[in-house]
């Protein structure tokens, strides 16, 4: 039985301007990303108000600067309440014209949440564009860079995205400095998914990265998850080890490491988990905690993780047809992004289960067309 989503608040349209309480449901960062990303692609003003309230400290930090600079930068879009602090913007687009576009944090800002308020607009686009952001690439609380390229891009590429990422050189906090690529073609429309049924485990494979480091610390990381793995009767997982030193041209400024696992279904999907290390932390305890929150995730049975879960509702939102998913959590990210899509695109959105749970996502799209393709 499906179940009605109901948040009340969070986003509505007043005519053409999108109007955005963002302190409502998850009220963090992704709520504001995800507005400005829809309102340059539908090509609708927005002004958002009480951003990141509750967070410490609020208001907008270097990341959500830098990423709606990106946005505003490609659709020619006039922004104000632009400013590290600001808890307001108001934000009018033009045009997604296309082109280079580099921005940089100038802190260890995850340049991988900047890229997904900018992928959107990126497809939507008139011409190909190239975005070079800069920042932090192995983030705690965001997606990895190789998340991106491993796990959501293969899940867009089926509904028609055509982006291509390279990671320049990594960054880690305090010292960021790290770099992606990103090049997207110009999209007609998007697809809808299909993601609902479950399947056995095919293979287990990772990367265990460092640098500056030892190299045994990637080394004992990847150790202690295969470990963690077989124990569980997962005799089939394949993590290589990248250790990366000065010399490296994607060696980081500063030291850092991390495991990305990722749990290949035999028929169609990728679930993933990941751990960071830092300063005084075991390397073989990194190993453990990813190992143990792949393990959580394929427990669950569904072919969507917790994460990805959240960060397809915005593309289900704007494809044609009825996207359905399985997740293996319902977050409260995916809940915000569900009422927060649903009220900003008119698309229709059921959600069937409950919080922390593993739940059923159904998005009826609005089949948007790339109004820059066809003039
Ligand atoms: P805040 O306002 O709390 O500082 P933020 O801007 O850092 O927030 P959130 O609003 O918390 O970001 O959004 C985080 C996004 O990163 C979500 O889309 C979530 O799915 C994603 N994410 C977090 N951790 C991971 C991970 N380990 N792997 C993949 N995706 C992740």
């Amino acid at each position: 039985m499906l179940k009605w989503l109901t948040l009340s608040g969070l986003g509505r349209s007043a005519g053409e301007m999108l109007v955005v309480d963002g302190s409502v449901g998850e009220g963090g960062g992704q709520t504001l990303r995800v507005s400005v990303a829809l309102s340059a692609v539908l090509g609708q003003p927005l002004k958002i108000y009480n951003i990141r309230l509750h967070r410490s400290p609020p208001g907008l930090r270097p990341q959500h600067l830098t990423a709606v600079k990106a946005v505003a930068t490609l659709a020619s879009a006039d922004v104000s309440g632009l400013s590290i602090g600001s808890s307001e913007l108001v934000f009018q687009p033009h045009t997604l014209g296309g082109g280079q576009l580099e921005f940089d944090a100038g802190t260890a800002g995850s340049t991988t949440l900047m890229l997904q308020s900018l992928m959107p607009a990126m497809c939507f686009a008139r011409e190909p564009t190239n975005a070079v952001l800069k920042g932090g690439t192995n983030n705690p609380m965001a997606p990895p860079f190789e998340y991106l390229k491993w796990v959501l891009m293969p899940v867009l590429e089926l509904m028609g995205v055509s982006c291509k990422l390279e990671l320049r050189r990594r960054g880690f906090y305090p010292r960021g400095q790290g770099s992606i690529s990103a090049t997207c073609q110009p999209i007609e429309h998007l697809k809808s998914l299909q993601m609902k049924e479950w399947s056995a485990v095919e293979s287990i494979t990772g990367l265990s990265y460092s640098c500056l480091l030892p190299n045994h610390i990637p080394e004992r990381i990847a150790k202690s998850a295969s470990r963690v793995l077989s124990q569980n009767q997962y005799d089939n997982v394949d993590i290589g080890v990248e250790a990366l030193q000065a010399v490296d041209a994607r060696c980081s400024v500063g030291p850092g490491c991390g495991l990305i696992l990722l749990a290949k279904l035999s028929r169609g999907g990728i679930l993933s988990a990941d751990a960071l290390g830092e300063r005084g932390k075991p390397a073989e305890r990194v190993g453990e905690e990813a190992a143990k929150a792949l393990l959580a995730e394929v427990e669950r049975k569904a072919p969507v993780d917790r994460h990805l879960g959240d960060q397809l509702i915005l593309w289900s939102s704007l494809a044609e047809g009825t996207s359905e998913y399985a997740v293996t959590e319902l977050t409260s990210h995916t809940l915000t992004s569900a009422q927060l899509c649903a009220s900003l695109t008119g698309a229709e959105i059921k959600i069937d289960g409950r919080l922390g749970e593993r739940g059923r996502v159904v998005v009826k799209g609005i089949g948007l067309r790339n109004p820059r393709l066809h003039p």
